[in-house]
């Protein structure tokens, strides 16, 4: 068998947004795209803001352009822009240094895993998490370990410290967090703090895409200035709409430990895991774009519209604060059952198993408001179904 033993068993345990997905095309070839109502994958659909438009024309368009390789960090101008803004945004002093492009913040966690990760090193990750998670540990010889979060959906220092060990290395925050839509508060923040308090060495990799994407004004308490030994991961994917164009960028913290090494391994990382460098023509787009963002008035009006129907249909749902997602409670202990009920309906949801959280269910609402206002009924349908039955 010419494909390895690890890769032929990740391609059949294939993650549920890809049987999703699958599915979702099936369902569109039978029914039109129109009377499929998928909510099962986090592509943004919004288009990026006219400024990205414009300045990906622009520069593209000039004969001056360089597109040739240059340093693996990226170009320098770009990282000073991006440390400026990083600065402000978290309230600590960084220059271009501290900056590394990547290709994505998928891309950037694993030029960040790579770099520090030894055979059998632990990674933490707060459940339910991002599913790739654990496929960025093991590509680099770590083990995910997951820590619970509490029933309000946020990270539980108990947990957490129950879940250190002598093998840990690093824990992963996620806020605002794919799959709940929370936003960690500074209380939460602290309590972790504390805990980690006692094990200075674990690096706190803040996997932060949606940082933008917060609804009520509220905030996103700063990591780098909570932790000092910590770094941040984004990207443009999400706050920009520029998915496809695999932009992002690592942040190194002021007092992350053995930082000049540190920053030597995320370079020469990004370098050896054949990425090279980030996109030069994205890289030149992201520092002009760097303080813009879609419009999130339009996700917050997508997000009230599907709380009310959830509200109607009596379902419960952990808060929604930011990023575009709604985990919802399964009307039946079995999450997979709840996803066949609304896929019945046409309506494709992500069991809530994928992320480590049985008993939810995932809704991605990069999906504009027919489509949410169109699947009421059938959620109806798919709930109604349950109780008939008890
Ligand atoms: N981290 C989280 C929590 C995500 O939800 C995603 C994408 O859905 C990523 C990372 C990867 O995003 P990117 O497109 O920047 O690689």
């Amino acid at each position: 068998m010419l494909v390895s033993k690890k890769i032929s068993e990740y391609s059949k345990r294939s993650s549920w947004i890809r049987k999703m997905f699958e599915e979702g095309a099936r369902l569109k070839s039978i029914h039109g795209t129109e009377n499929v109502y998928d909510f099962s994958l986090g592509n943004p659909d919004l288009d990026p803001p006219k400024v990205a438009i414009d300045t990906m024309a622009e520069i593209a368009g000039d004969p001056g352009t360089s597109h040739g390789y240059m340093p693996n960090a990226g170009y320098t101008d770009v990282r000073e822009r991006i440390a400026k803004f990083v600065s402000g945004v978290q309230g600590v002093d960084l220059n271009a240094e501290d900056i590394i492009m990547s290709c994505g913040a998928g891309g950037g966690l694993n030029v960040v895993l790579k770099t520090i990760t030894d055979t059998g090193d632990e990674i933490m990750a707060i459940a339910p998490y991002f599913v790739e998670y654990r496929f960025y540990a093991e590509n680099h010889g770590g083990i995910l370990v997951c820590s619970e979060s509490n029933n309000e959906f946020l990270p539980d220092a108990e947990n957490i410290e129950r879940n250190i060990s002598a093998r840990t290395k690093a824990i992963i925050l996620n806020s605002p967090n794919n799959p709940t839509g929370r936003v960690y508060s500074e209380d939460t923040l602290l309590e972790i703090k504390d805990v980690l308090s006692n094990y200075q060495h674990i690096l706190v990799i803040s996997d932060e895409p949606y940082r933008k994407l917060v609804y009520d004004d509220l905030e996103v308490p700063s990591i780098l200035r909570t932790f000092p030994n910590s770094i941040v991961v984004t990207s443009a994917s999400k706050e920009l709409s520029l998915a496809g164009e695999r932009i992002g960028y690592i942040a190194v913290g002021p007092a992350v430990q053995d930082k000049k090494e540190l920053i030597e391994g995320l370079i020469l990382s990004t370098r050896i895991l054949g990425f090279v460098n980030a996109p030069a023509l994205m890289q030149r787009v992201l520092a002009q774009c760097i303080d813009t963002s879609v419009d999130i008035d339009v996700y917050k009006r997508r997000r009230d519209l599907f709380v009310s129907i959830l509200n109607e249909m009596g379902l419960e749902y952990a808060p929604p604060e930011g990023a575009f997602y709604l985990f919802v409670k399964s009307p039946v202990p079995d999450d997979i059952e709840f996803t066949k009920a609304l896929q019945k309906e046409r309506i494709l949801a992500v069991p809530g198993s994928g992320f480590g959280k049985k008993g939810y269910v995932r809704f991605a609402y990069c999906t504009d408001e027919e489509t949410i206002a169109g699947a009421k009924e059938g959620i109806r349908k798919a709930v109604f179904s349950f109780n008939r039955k008890s």
